[in-house]
């Protein structure tokens, strides 16, 4: 499949590693010239270095912190300095800390919209509008399978990353004929640094071995084991390709069919 991706500019939010580091290097691997952020400036320029190396891709590390007011700003206007234009935007940003509702403050409500929904709002708003003039362009919002079912003990991301799909769906009506696509990547149970070290840290407080844990949270996954972020990577790179010029507004979970709902 040509994916016509080859020379497009994409920028994928939050890409040091993780998801995002693997959607950043699935984009560069069919060619697109890929603009990567993070807060951590030396973890960001090795993982640079590594997309450079693994890809031949052109590729711009920008520090940023994306729940500071400038950073999405930084980023945007970075990119556009090097090379002109933004094609490919991937949103995506660090989890909020798991916790119950009894041990949410409010302050946590307003740190959490700042990080999942406004780093993204500005994100595409910073982002779309030489998008719509080139008459061409894709969004895609990695959120999480919690938005369709949530999930236990992290009532912080299953209240509010569903607002982001609330704006892809609005978008998707102002901007329907504009050749921009807006679409959301959904993981399920991905086998992260993060989630090794979540994991990790669980096996710490309980006394259980690490791959027991694992093991036992793959249960609820029809396919019996965690996604790679390289497999989540696929669908971002499928819904920024050109093959998916018809597919917008789309929330596509990459799950190992956890769920089980009908549609
Ligand atoms: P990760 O910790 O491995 O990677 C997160 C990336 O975001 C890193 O590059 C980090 O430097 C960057 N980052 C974090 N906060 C940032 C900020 N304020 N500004 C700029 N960059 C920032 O995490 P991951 O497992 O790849 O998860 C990515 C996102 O997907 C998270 O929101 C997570 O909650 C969500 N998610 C993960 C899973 C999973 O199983 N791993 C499942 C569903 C949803």
């Amino acid at each position: 499949m040509d994916t016509g991706l080859r020379d497009k500019v994409a920028v994928v939010a939050a890409s040091s590693r993780g998801i995002g580091f693997a959607a950043a290097r699935g984009l560069a691997s069919e060619g697109a010239r890929v603009v990567m952020c993070a807060r951590d400036a030396e973890r960001l320029e090795s993982a640079a270095t590594e997309l450079r190396s693994s890809t031949g891709a052109e590729v711009l590390a920008v520090v940023a912190d994306l729940t500071d007011p400038t950073g999405p700003g930084r980023v945007v206007d970075a990119a556009r300095e090097r090379f002109g234009r933004i094609d490919v935007l991937v949103t995506n940003t660090g989890g909020p800390p798991p916790m119950p509702f009894s041990q949410v403050r409010e302050e946590d409500w307003t740190r959490t919209f700042g990080s999942l929904f406004l780093s993204a709002e500005k994100l595409i708003r910073l982002a779309l509008p030489g998008m719509t003039k080139a008459r061409w362009g894709r969004v895609v919002a990695l959120t999480s399978c919690a938005c369709r079912e949530p999930v236990p003990g992290i009532v912080l991301s299953n209240s509010i990353r569903i607002s982001l799909h609330g704006l892809l769906k609005s978008l998707v009506l102002e901007y329907g004929e504009s050749g921009v696509t807006f679409n959301a990547v959904l993981p399920g149970f991905t086998l992260t640094d993060r989630m090794k070290e979540l994991l990790a840290s669980r096996s710490k407080s309980s006394g259980r071995n690490p791959q027991e844990l694992a093991v036992e949270a793959t249960q609820a996954i029809p396919m019996r084991r965690a996604a790679t972020p390289d497999e989540v990577a696929a669908a971002v790179v499928f819904l920024c390709s050109q093959a998916a010029s018809y597919i917008t507004g789309v929330s596509l979970p990459v799950d190992g069919g956890r769920g089980g709902f009908v549609l």
